[in-house]
């Protein structure tokens, strides 16, 4: 046993020429696996099976180095696109704060800015309270608007002072209409208030011709 040949599993006579493999030590038939002793060395020979194996390995390990090789390529290129990954990241995190910060402060710009508009329209409210509008009013080229102002307040008995009337004007020339602009508004409304109990004012109430109203 074991003295077979592993080419043809016949025994291996004592007077056939046999080889043996250096590395499984597996014996041969000189003849069935055409070893020729002139041209093999016997003491380096390998069997069919083992220099596949061997071949095998070889081109395992080639192929593991390649892999390797490769796996190394991915990892640097992944180390690569996660490092600007993140460098990207953080610009739109700066960007993003940025942004905010802009909305932020057009928000507070918006809010003023409604504060401002709320406050002119409440002044401008306030100025046309105490504003006071005279129609029918001939125009006098030596009148003084304050004087005729002061005429009347004391024709609905009311004493007025020039310092009480801010300014006096005609609204617009030739048009009869004359305007001022009072303290604050209760002396408008008290004046308002004394001329509708007369029923009305004309101008010779006041020392001029002709009919006149508020
Ligand atoms: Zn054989
Ligand atoms: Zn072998």
């Amino acid at each position: 046993m074991g003295e077979g040949c592993e080419a043809c599993r016949a025994n291996i006579n004592v007077t056939q020429k046999r080889i043996k493999c250096t590395q499984c030590s597996r014996n041969y038939h000189s003849e069935c696996i055409n070893f020729n002793n002139d041209t093999a060395s016997r003491s380096e020979w390998k069997c069919p099976a083992c220099t596949a194996s061997c071949r095998k390995g070889g081109d395992n390990k080639l192929k593991l180095s390649l892999i390797t090789e490769i796996k190394n390529e991915i990892t640097s290129n992944l180390k690569q696109l996660e490092e600007s990954h993140n460098s990207l990241l953080n610009e739109y995190n700066n960007l993003k704060s940025n942004f905010e910060k802009l909305q932020q402060n057009v928000q507070n710009g918006e809010m003023k800015l409604a504060d401002l508009c709320a406050q002119i329209k409440k002044e401008q409210q306030w100025r046309r309270l105490s504003n006071l509008e005279i129609v029918g009013l001939p125009e006098n080229s030596k009148e003084s608007t304050s004087e005729l102002i002061i005429k009347i307040a004391s024709y609905a008995g009311i004493k007025l002072t020039d310092d009480q009337i801010v300014f006096a004007h005609r609204v617009q020339p030739m048009q009869n209409v004359g305007g001022c602009k009072l303290q604050n508004r209760t002396i408008k409304d008290n004046i308002i208030s004394e001329l509708r109990k007369t029923k009305g004012i004309t101008t010779s109430d006041i020392g001029l011709g002709g009919p006149a109203k508020r």
